[in-house]
């Protein structure tokens, strides 16, 4: 099979322009070009007028072999990889002990999937609740303020991306194309078939709640065993070897082999493994707010008369600014269509992020506009400091709010003048339970606020009406990444604690569903071979 890529067309082109384009290319007769399939579809909005859609193609032709001669010299022109997933081991009838996964989210998902699949019948310990009874919790704290700290956004079945807007594109190197393995999983789960080839897929919070449910079904039918409201509460350790855990009920559970998936959202978790020496440092992350504009007018920026057109859908955008203050400002987990969301897992804390549906059909955009921060410049010393940082800034944000879970917010206007708001303009807040319209200054630290007030500006030369008078700012965004690493050797295991494997994005390794599977799979692997060597 042959690849071709940038393969560009007009956006409205006709059903019959992709296998002339082919044809074109090589400059065969129609009749050679046997099949062709799409593997990637983009497109290329810098002139909006003439917005072109690129693919990557894999073909099937006569004479494929002295094509490949002939285009040799053509970077667009190659033999397709062979993407396809290929197991590294198989459990033997031996082996009795089951490996323990920590963590549902799409990192322990995939790690106990692929253990699962490779015959290894994993346990797995999730401390929030089985998707629905977690849906009713998160949306009942969205509507009655009432949360629920083992419940939530962040904790239970799915992960912190569940109610999410499933976007599911990575910039991590994937020479090994683990991200195909993720989506082709998605996709036998029920995913839309699309997310295979559309440059930058997304799936949206309700179709992810009936794939997450397939997929644990699929744990199950194949040796596994998810447990739920089943907290990991201690790690056994015998020189420098795991030996067990003690559960939330009190169990303690033998084990020499624990991937540690818990997310940045873990901070009791956290506190745990640094108490007992296990090897943590403090990482950089981001803080900042989420910016809300109408869709309409991010879909006319970026796509001009375009804008509607179904195979584009609702526009996205990425956006950084580097400051006079030396502070990165960037825009995070863009949401098109979509709404701000109340994502703390701790009482008396306000935290934003945001999600859609797959539709992407809400009348606002949003982005978290984040400033990095780091260990050295921010929150020296002990390496969970990060967190506490986290924790004042999310305290600071409930108490601006009215101390009941409403977010502080101000129009960006008034931010930029430095003038607290009094009343909404044309964007109408998206976020619940409520927000409350106040000065965002005192929210972060001055060189954050500094930041974002230059950065803004900025933009808008990107964005025609990025800092429009009448958008929000919501804050707080403070889980943009994990705020600590754990860090682990080239076996995956933590660097002084063998048979520990942290992965996914609490442990640094990951920034998103995408990668955070990837690296699930990959901490799986690690796992099964050790179990085989050892067995
Ligand atoms: P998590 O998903 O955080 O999962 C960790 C799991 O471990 C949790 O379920 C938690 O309950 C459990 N756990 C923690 N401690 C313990 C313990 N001691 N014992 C037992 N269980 C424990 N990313 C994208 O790529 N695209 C998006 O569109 C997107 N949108 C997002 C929207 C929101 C609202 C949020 C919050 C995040 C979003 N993200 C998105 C980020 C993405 O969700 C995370 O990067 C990803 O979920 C990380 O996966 P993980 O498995 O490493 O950790």
């Amino acid at each position: 099979m042959i690849r071709l890529t940038e393969i560009k067309l007009p956006l409205d082109h006709d059903e019959d322009a992709i296998g002339q384009a082919i044809v074109n290319k090589l400059k065969i007769q129609p009749e050679q070009l046997h099949s062709f399939n799409v593997f990637k579809r983009g497109y290329d909005a810098r002139k909006k007028s003439a917005i072109l859609l690129i693919y990557t193609l894999d073909i099937e032709v006569d004479n494929e072999a002295d094509l490949l001669t002939e285009f040799e010299k053509d970077q667009h022109v190659k033999v397709a990889p062979d993407t396809s997933y290929k197991f590294v081991a198989q459990a033997s009838e031996n082996i009795t002990e089951r490996p323990v996964v920590i963590g549902f989210g799409p990192c322990g998902l995939f790690a106990g999937l692929l253990l699962a699949q490779m015959g290894f019948k994993p346990i797995i310990l999730e401390r929030g609740k089985e998707v629905r009874e977690r849906t009713k919790d998160t949306f009942g704290f969205w509507r009655k303020r009432t949360l629920n700290t083992e419940s939530n956004v962040q904790f239970g079945e799915g992960g912190a991306g569940t109610f999410s807007d499933g976007k599911l594109y990575s910039q991590v190197k994937d020479p090994k194309h683990y991200g195909r393995k993720v989506i082709t999983e998605f996709v036998e789960a029920g995913a839309p078939d699309e997310i295979l080839y559309v440059s930058k897929p997304h799936i949206g919070t309700f179709k992810l709640v009936t794939m997450i449910e397939k997929m644990r079904a699929r744990i199950i039918e194949l040796g596994g065993e998810i447990r739920f409201s089943t907290r990991v509460d201690d790690i056994h350790l015998d020189d420098g070897q795991v030996t067990g855990l003690t559960l939330s009920n009190g169990e303690q559970l033998n084990t020499r082999h624990v991937v540690l998936a818990v997310g940045h959202s873990a901070r009791d978790t956290f506190d745990m493994i640094h108490k007992k020496g296990i090897y943590v440092e403090a990482k950089p992350f981001s803080v900042g707010f989420r910016i809300e504009h109408k869709q309409s007018m991010i879909d006319e920026c970026r796509f001009g008369t375009n804008a509607g057109n179904p195979i584009l859908g609702s526009a996205d955008y990425k956006l950084v600014h580097h400051c006079d203050n030396g502070r990165t400002v960037y825009s995070f987990c863009m949401c098109p269509g979509g709404t701000v969301v109340a994502a703390t897992s701790e009482e008396g804390r306000v935290v934003t992020n945001g999600m859609s549906q797959y539709s992407r059909s809400e009348r606002n955009a949003n982005s978290a506009i984040v400033v990095g921060i780091s260990p050295e410049q921010d929150f020296p010393g002990n390496p969970l400091a990060g967190i506490d940082l986290q924790r004042k800034l999310e305290e600071q944000a409930y108490e601006l709010g009215g101390s009941n879970y409403d977010a502080p917010a101000q129009l960006i206007g008034d931010f930029l003048k430095g003038k607290s708001s009094a009343d909404l303009g044309e964007v109408q807040p998206s976020y619940t339970p409520g927000i409350k319209l106040t000065d965002l200054s005192k929210v972060l630290p001055q060189f954050a606020i500094d930041a974002l007030r230059e950065a803004i500006p900025a933009f808008n030369k990107q964005i025609r009406g990025f800092s429009t008078n009448d958008g929000l700012l919501t804050g707080v965004e403070t889980r943009t990444s994990s705020p600590i690493s754990i860090k682990r050797d080239k076996t995956f295991q933590s660097i002084n604690t063998k048979g520990l494997y942290p992965a996914g994005e609490g442990a640094g390794y990951a920034g998103g569903i995408l990668s955070a599977g990837i690296d699930g799979i990959k901490a799986a692997e690690a796992v099964a071979l050790s179990m085989l060597e050892n067995a």
